[in-house]
């Protein structure tokens, strides 16, 4: 990897990408803030995606339903009962883990087992320190709880003899939906819940949405919105928030097609996942069977991406039958069929569900983006930086560059004047960056020296600057357009610009 979790958790708050929440006051686990480059990167993932789903297809439409629903949608989606995490107690630090969590550090005795989980409070490289816990290599157990339980219970837990968590019978079951009161009053008639997923917002609506656009299966609604988990253990960053954003699609599908439609449906997010710039290489699919599936499903793949700290789900695509809108139909009373006017046939619509999360994909494209070059000061021959070297070698000079995909990048072009001291230099750079600004994101900065200009705009991972000089004015309105990637530079005639920037960074 080019970059580690602490680099990277340091170039995001230098530069504007995230922020932990209310940080004056200490922060609070599991909820983070975009600032100025995170905030329109995040919005340029989820406008690539409403465009791939809404925009460029006519079998799909959208929807914004609200956070907060009617609590009966949370009974039926079985979201009341079943959403639930194992949780352990630990009686030394009475912290919290997530059994899952929970590893076996070894038999303390003829009677009990020493057993250890991430404080949930523990930064990330907590789990590093388990593994050299493990290994006998320390033994600064800080951060790190500590669980000595009868072998009764260990046994119970994980099964004798076994490093692998088995039926959990001991852990309580710990529901991570958070709870709110609608109203003055706070009693349990008043209860409500902050939605766990956006997906069941697009279940209730299924009625409305098909008698207003009268699509015909096969058609899908999508949405993009908060969601919030009370999750016993946030960490890795963002990945695993108390808060964080979902982009969900239900597709409603012709019972029977549920396998050729998953299997679409796979293949279409990940030609997505290259457009925005997570390569082949290191995507993968988790094909979830048997035990792994849920009852109602008849398939499900994660797309899964390898992280500097493992490898992770960005995305689970399920195919859930009618399961959702079955269980709202029994449980609300109204009909959720659909009628098929060419053969007259009335069924519930099974669906396929990608459901992905934003931040965790915002995440993986800042790790894929990272990188440390070096570059030949005669040849303009870019390499990797060796890790840990700190200084270029002779000859070279060193850049951090972030490589996004251009339709993610914050800012899209940089205009930059050659010098701010001539005022006709200065006023054709302003008109240039007011015509651009109509349709991109734009940044205009005309201090420093002209390569200082680029690296600044290198580490934001802005992909085109635009260098008005003294040519364009006095002689052929035309631009220097540099290259982020290849640091390669072209000129261009003004009227020419527009297009040859369209071409490059909209999805
Ligand atoms: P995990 O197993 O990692 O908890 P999940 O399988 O419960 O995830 P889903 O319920 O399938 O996740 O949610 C769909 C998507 O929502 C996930 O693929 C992920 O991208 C995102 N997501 C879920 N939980 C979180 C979270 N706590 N923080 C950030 N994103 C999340």
């Amino acid at each position: 990897y080019e970059v580690t979790m602490d680099a990277l958790v340091s170039l995001c708050k230098r530069r504007g990408f995230i922020f932990q929440t209310s940080e004056i006051y200490g922060g609070i686990n599991g909820f983070w803030d975009y600032g100025p480059l995170g905030v329109e990167m995040k919005r340029n993932i989820k406008a690539c995606w409403w465009k791939s789903m809404t925009q460029l297809r006519e079998d799909i439409v959208g929807l914004d339903s609200s956070i907060i629903m009617h609590p009966k949608v949370w009974e039926a989606s079985g979201h009341v009962g079943n959403f639930k995490d194992p949780m352990l107690d630990c009686r030394e630090t009475k912290g919290r883990y997530r059994a899952d969590q929970i590893f076996v550090l070894k038999h303390n005795s003829d009677e009990s087992a020493l057993m250890f989980a991430y404080h949930e409070n523990a930064p990330a490289p907590a789990e590093k320190k388990i593994k050299k816990i493990a290994k006998g290599e320390v033994s600064d157990y800080s951060e790190v709880a500590l669980l000595d339980i009868p072998l009764e219970a260990y046994d119970k837990l994980v099964g004798p003899d076994t490093n692998e968590p088995g039926t959990l019978t001991e852990p309580r079951a710990f529901n991570l939906m958070f709870k709110t009161y609608v109203g003055p009053v706070e009693e349990s008639s008043n209860v409500a819940y902050l939605r766990p997923e956006t997906a069941q917002g697009i279940f209730a609506q299924f009625g409305n949405v098909l008698s207003t656009v009268r699509n015909k299966v096969p058609f899908g609604i999508a949405q993009i919105g908060k969601a919030f988990r009370n999750e016993i253990n946030p960490r890795n960053y963002t990945f695993r928030s108390r808060e964080f954003e979902q982009m969900e699609l239900e597709f409603f599908i012709k019972p029977g097609t549920d396998a050729e439609q998953h299997e679409y449906w796979v293949n279409e997010r990940l030609k997505w996942y290259e457009k925005v710039g997570l390569p082949e290489g290191r995507m993968h699919r988790d094909i979830h069977e048997g035990d792994a599936l849920a009852h109602y499903a008849s398939a499900c793949t994660d797309i899964m991406y390898d992280f500097p700290f493992g490898t992770q789900e960005l995305e689970g695509i399920a195919a859930r039958g009618n399961f959702d809108l079955t269980q709202h139909q029994n449980t609300s009373g109204k009909k959720m069929e659909y009628r098929d006017e060419a053969t007259g046939e009335t069924y519930i619509p099974h669906v396929v569900e990608p459901s992905a999360g934003v931040d965790r994909i915002a995440l993986a494209l800042l790790c894929e983006a990272y990188r440390e070059e070096w570059i030949n000061k005669e040849t303009g021959e870019i390499k990797t930086a060796e890790v840990g070297v700190r200084r270029a070698p002779e000859g070279h000079e060193a850049r951090t560059v972030l490589r996004f995909a251009p339709c993610i990048a914050p800012y899209k072009v940089a205009v930059l004047p050659l010098v701010k001291n001539k005022e006709e230099l200065v006023g054709k750079a302003r008109e240039l960056f007011e015509q651009l600004s109509k349709r991109w994101k734009v940044f205009y900065d005309q201090t420093g020296a002209i390569g200082r200009r680029y690296r600044r705009q290198d580490e934001i991972g802005t992909p085109l600057c635009v260098t008005v000089d003294f040519e364009t004015i006095e002689d052929d309105n035309a631009v220097t357009v540099r290259d982020r990637d290849t640091m390669k530079q072209i000129r261009l005639p003004i009227d020419e610009l527009e297009a040859y920037i369209s071409n490059i960074v909209d999805f």
